[in-house]
């Protein structure tokens, strides 16, 4: 059996001190690879697998290397004390890190090794046997449920839904702890009626108790221009305050836990 520090696989970066993706302070792995095309997608340059070509301020980078278990691990144990003190620990990001089993699966075996709660945030677009090898390494799942309309879904986010929700029913039975997080995204699913549908759907999976709802944002625009691409979303502004306290109320009478942002 392979040492998961000879594990490889392709990332795209490393992030310290995230308080956004999890509990207490933490580091993010973002894994380069998607399948799906959200319109919205704030990390274009994880959709490829492949490296890319990154232009931002006149700066051109290339963006996702390969690494091996071990050299990330080296750079998440610099931050220890700060885990230990906060509850905090590792979570896996992407991209989809579902699509790169192996390897999620080997950070996730060393940072338990190491004492570290895991986290990994993720779509559920994947491969029923991805998600299987995935999940007994993993203390908390955040995952994305955007729509539940399959057209809608194809529509905005290049693929139907079907096995996202057939693996989010799964997830719901074996993972030791599930948070849907909605991304409310104006035009998409920014009504009442789609959020309201969104929220029963997951305070009927088993053990869930929280939902977050993630207002749309424009930061990534940037980054299209800066890999030759269009950005979809045009000139639509993220939602109000108001607006997302109107569907937080929505959001909460399916029983959830309910809050905005992650
Ligand atoms: S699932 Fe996430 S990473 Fe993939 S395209 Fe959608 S927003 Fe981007």
């Amino acid at each position: 059996m392979q040492n998961p520090n000879d594990a490889t696989g392709r990332i795209f970066d490393i992030q310290r001190f995230s308080i956004h993706d999890g509990p207490g302070i933490r580091t993010i792995v973002f894994f380069k690879g998607c399948g799906l095309r959200c319109r919205w997608c704030c990390n274009p340059e994880s959709q490829s697998a492949a490296t890319q070509q990154l232009t931002r301020g006149g700066r051109t980078q290339e963006v996702g290397r390969t690494v091996t278990g071990g050299e990330v691990m080296q750079e998440v144990l610099r931050d220890l004390p700060y885990y230990r003190r906060s509850g905090g620990g590792v979570t896996l990001s992407g991209g989809e890190c579902l699509l790169q089993p192996e390897f999620a699966r080997a950070l996730l075996d060393l940072c338990h090794q190491n004492g570290l709660p895991t986290a990994i945030e993720t779509a559920g677009f994947a491969p029923r046997e991805n998600v299987e090898r995935v999940l007994g390494g993993v203390d908390l799942v955040l995952m994305d449920i955007k729509h539940m309309s399959p057209e809608k879904h194809k529509a905005f986010c290049g693929h139907t839904n079907e096995q996202i929700l057939e693996n989010s029913r799964y997830i719901a039975v074996h993972a030791k702890q599930l948070i849907i997080r909605v991304p409310v995204i104006p035009g998409f699913n920014d009504t009442e009626e789609e959020i309201a549908a969104i929220a029963g759907y997951a305070a009927r999976l088993p053990g869930v108790r929280e939902l977050h709802l993630l207002p749309y944002h424009r930061l990534g625009q940037d980054k299209y221009t800066g890999l030759g691409r269009n950005y979809e979303m045009g000139e639509v502004p993220p939602p109000t305050q108001s607006r997302m306290s109107a569907l937080l109320a929505t959001a909460e009478q399916s029983g959830l836990i309910c809050r905005i942002g992650g």
